[in-house]
């Protein structure tokens, strides 16, 4: 019989004392705001499905975020304690096989879970970035008219461009720091 069998090491482990230590390892000397950098910031509550994950509200820009924000363990389906976990059995020099046996999880998901930990506990999530030139084909979605024929012929189409064009632009914005026109 497995270990694992035996005892569910994830239900013995602290959700408060977690993220305690993400924290800890994240702002040693005083909770930060990740979009501006200043420490005038003020708790602001906790999340609605995580009751240890502080929520905070930066007082110079006004910008809310919490525990996890801008880290690779934002918006992910595992809770802190799995990858907390992960790290301990990594610093075990356990295979991710192994390490997946022990937290019931696929292969390939730890796999992914020890490549971002090895970055670091809080480390930044990358920022999706796009190299060379892109080019994106025109393509107009052309959702079904569902009972308004006439509304769809009339301004549907044009309507969707001016937004296709919108996103193009904001697209291009963010690819290469300058608005356009296009
Ligand atoms: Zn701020």
């Amino acid at each position: 019989m497995a270990a694992a069998d035996l005892i569910n090491l994830s239900a013995l482990i602290d959700d408060a004392k977690c993220f305690a230590l993400v924290r800890q390892h994240r702002w040693p000397e005083g909770v930060r705001c990740p979009a501006c950098g200043d420490g005038g910031v003020v708790r602001d509550g906790f999340d609605d499905t995580q009751p240890q994950r502080q929520r905070y509200r930066c007082k110079a820009c006004a910008g809310r975020f919490d525990d996890l924000t801008g880290t690779v363990l934002a918006g992910h389906h595992q809770p802190l304690r799995t990858w907390v976990l992960c790290l301990y059995f990594m610093g075990l020099n356990l295979s991710n096989r192994q390490i997946a046996a022990e937290l019931g999880l696929g292969a390939s998901d730890v796999q992914a879970m020890t490549e971002q930990l090895r970055r670091g506990l809080v480390s930044k999530a990358p920022e999706v970035t796009l190299a060379g030139e892109v080019e994106v084909d025109e393509v107009y979605v052309v959702a079904g008219h569902k009972g308004q024929p006439a509304a769809v012929a009339k301004g549907g189409v044009s309507g969707a461009a001016a937004g296709w064009r919108a996103r193009r632009a904001a697209a291009r914005w963010r690819r290469t720091g300058r608005p356009s026109s296009a």
